[in-house]
C-alpha cells in the first residue's frame, strides 16, 4: 500500500460488480473501501435478478438468496405463435436483488472491508501519485485515496467521464412491476413477449419469482420506441392475449426500473489506476440484457488485478482487460450482432422465426441440449446449420442473413453502429 493513501482500494458502488470486487479484494488481504449512494445496499431494485445455476457453482453462491428456479422457457411471437423449450435440468435461479447485493457487501464486511453507504462520488483524480475519490455524505464533502479505484457505478457512471475514459455505450430502459396472484402456466418457465408493438428494440416478460408472483415488464430501445417504457407496460398488462390473461386478477407490490448499456463501444476498461467492471463497462448481453453473472467474473478479476497493482505489477490493469475480453468478449460481440439482426427483423420475419422452432421438435431438442443463456453464442453455429435445411431455409435463412449483414457493420462501427449512438428521445 502506498504511504500516502488511506486505503489500497477503493470500490465506487455496491451492486453486484462492487460487492463481488470488494469481497474477493478483502480476502486477498487488501485494504478496501466500498461506498454505496443510497442509504441502504441493495436498495432500490432495479433487475429481474435472473441468475444462471453455472454462476451459483462458479462463485459458492448460498441457497438462501434464490427466489425460484427456472427449467424451462416460452417465447411469444406477435401473431401469438409460441415456441416452448424445457431443458433436462435447471438452467437458471431467480435471486432477491435486495438480499444479494447485501450478501455480497456483508461477506466483503467479514473479511474486513470498510463499508460507507450514503456516500455519493462524484469525480475521481491522480493527486501525488494516488487516486483520490470525492463526493457528498449526508450534505458534507467526502475523499478517500487509495492507489486504484474500482469503478463499479452501474449504468451510469460518472468515474470513467471524470477521468477522460469515453466508453461509448446504448441504453435500453427497462420497467417492471412485481406482482402477486399471477395466473402462471408454469412457475419454471419464464414468458418472453416478442415483436415491436410489446417493446420496440428489445421484449416483455413474464419472470415467475415463486409461488403465484412475478416480475412483469418490458425493456425499449429509445431509438426505437414512440413512448416511454410506462405506455408498453400498460399495454403488454392490459392487452397482450396472454399476459393481460396471466394478470387478470393480479396485484403490484412494487415497482423496478432501470436502464441497461446493452451496445457498448470496444474501448478500453481500465486506464492508469481504474478498473471499470459491471454495467459501468457494458459487460452485459445485448439479446437479454442479463449481466449479473458477467459482473461476478469481471469483478473478481478486477480484484486480482488490483491486487496485482497495489504489489507493484504495472502490468496487471492491461491483464484485466485481456482476461475479461478472453472469458467473455466474444459473447459480447456475438450478442450484440444477434441483437442487431433482431432489431432489423420485421414482425412477420420474428412470426416465422418463431413458428419454424415451435414446429421443428429437432430443432427444440437442439435448443435444449445446446442452448446455454450464460453463453447464447454457443448455439449460433449449430442454429446457422439448421437453417440451411430445406425446411427452413425460408424462415431461418434471412434473420441469418441479417446477424451477419449488421453484425458486420457493427463490428466494423466499433460496437456501436454511428447512426445509432445518438441521445436518446424517450425518457424513462
Ligand atoms: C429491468 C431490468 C431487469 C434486469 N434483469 C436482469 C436479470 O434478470 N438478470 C441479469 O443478469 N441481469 C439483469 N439486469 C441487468 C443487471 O441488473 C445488471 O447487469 C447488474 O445489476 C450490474 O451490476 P453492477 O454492479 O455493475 O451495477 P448495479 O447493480 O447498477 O450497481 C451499481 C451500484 O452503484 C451505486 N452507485 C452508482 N453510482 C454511484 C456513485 N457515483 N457513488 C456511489 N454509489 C454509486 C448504485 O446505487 C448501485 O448500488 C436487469 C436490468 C434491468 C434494468
Amino acid at each position: 500500500m502506498s504511504a500516502k493513501a488511506d486505503f489500497d482500494l477503493i470500490v465506487v458502488g455496491a451492486g453486484p460488480a462492487g460487492g463481488m470486487t470488494a469481497f474477493t479484494a478483502a480476502q486477498l488481504g487488501l485494504k478496501t473501501i466500498l461506498l454505496e449512494e443510497h442509504p441502504e445496499v441493495g436498495t432500490p431494485a432495479h433487475c429481474s435478478g435472473k441468475l444462471q445455476v453455472r454462476a451459483f457453482r462458479e462463485f459458492n453462491l448460498p441457497a438462501h438468496l434464490v427466489l425460484n428456479t427456472l427449467q424451462a422457457g416460452a417465447f411469444y411471437a406477435p401473431n401469438g405463435t409460441v415456441a416452448r423449450v424445457r431443458r433436462a435440468s435447471p438452467d437458471s435461479h431467480v435471486v432477491d436483488r435486495a438480499a444479494f447485493d447485501r450478501w455480497l457487501a456483508d461477506q466483503a464486511q467479514q473479511r474486513g472491508a470498510d463499508l460507507r453507504t450514503s456516500v455519493r462520488v462524484r469525480g475521481a483524480e491522480r493527486l501525488n501519485g494516488v487516486m483520490r475519490v470525492t463526493g457528498e455524505c449526508g450534505g458534507r464533502t467526502f475523499s478517500a485515496t487509495a492507489p486504484i479505484i474500482v469503478d463499479a457505478e452501474g449504468a451510469r457512471p460518472v468515474l470513467p467521464q471524470s477521468l477522460g475514459m469515453h466508453l461509448g455505450r446504448r441504453m435500453v430502459l427497462g420497467l417492471q412491476y412485481q406482482m402477486r396472484d399471477v395466473d402462471l402456466d408454469s412457475e419454471d418457465c419464464p414468458e418472453i413477449y416478442l415483436g415491436s408493438p410489446v417493446a420496440p428494440g428489445f421484449f416483455g416478460w413474464l419472470m415467475p419469482i415463486g409461488g403465484r408472483r412475478a416480475r412483469v415488464g418490458v425493456c425499449v430501445d429509445p431509438h426505437k420506441a414512440s413512448s416511454a417504457p410506462m405506455h408498453y407496460l400498460t399495454r403488454l398488462m392490459r392487452e397482450h392475449p396472454v399476459a393481460s390473461r396471466r394478470l387478470r386478477g393480479a396485484v403490484v407490490e412494487r415497482k423496478l426500473a432501470g436502464p441497461i448499456p446493452v451496445l457498448t463501444s470496444r474501448a478500453r476498461t481500465v486506464t492508469d489506476g481504474v478498473i471499470v467492471v459491471g454495467d459501468a463497462a457494458g459487460q452485459v448481453k445485448a439479446t437479454s440484457g442479463g449481466g449479473i453473472y458477467f459482473s461476478l467474473i469481471a469483478a473478481r478479476l478486477a480484484a486480482q488485478a488490483a491486487a496485482a497493482y497495489v504489489g507493484g505489477d504495472d502490468t496487471a490493469l492491461l491483464r484485466y482487460e485481456r482476461l475479461w475480453r478472453r472469458r467473455f468478449g466474444r459473447e459480447l460481440r456475438a450478442t450484440a450482432m444477434a441483437r442487431l439482426a433482431i432489431n432489423e427483423m420485421t414482425d412477420a420475419e420474428i412470426n416465422a422465426f418463431i413458428g419454424a422452432i415451435a414446429s421443428d421438435g429437432a430443432l427444440r431438442g437442439m435448443i435444449e441440449r445446446l442452448g446455454d443463456t450464460a453463453f447464447q453464442s454457443r448455439l449460433l453455429p449449430p442454429l446457422a446449420a439448421r437453417a440451411l435445411h430445406p425446411a427452413h431455409l425460408r424462415q431461418l435463412a434471412p434473420p441469418l442473413f441479417k446477424l451477419l449483414r449488421y453484425g458486420l457493420r457493427a463490428w466494423w462501427a466499433d460496437g456501436i453502429p454511428a447512426e445509432e449512438n445518438g441521445p436518446s428521445n424517450v425518457n424513462g
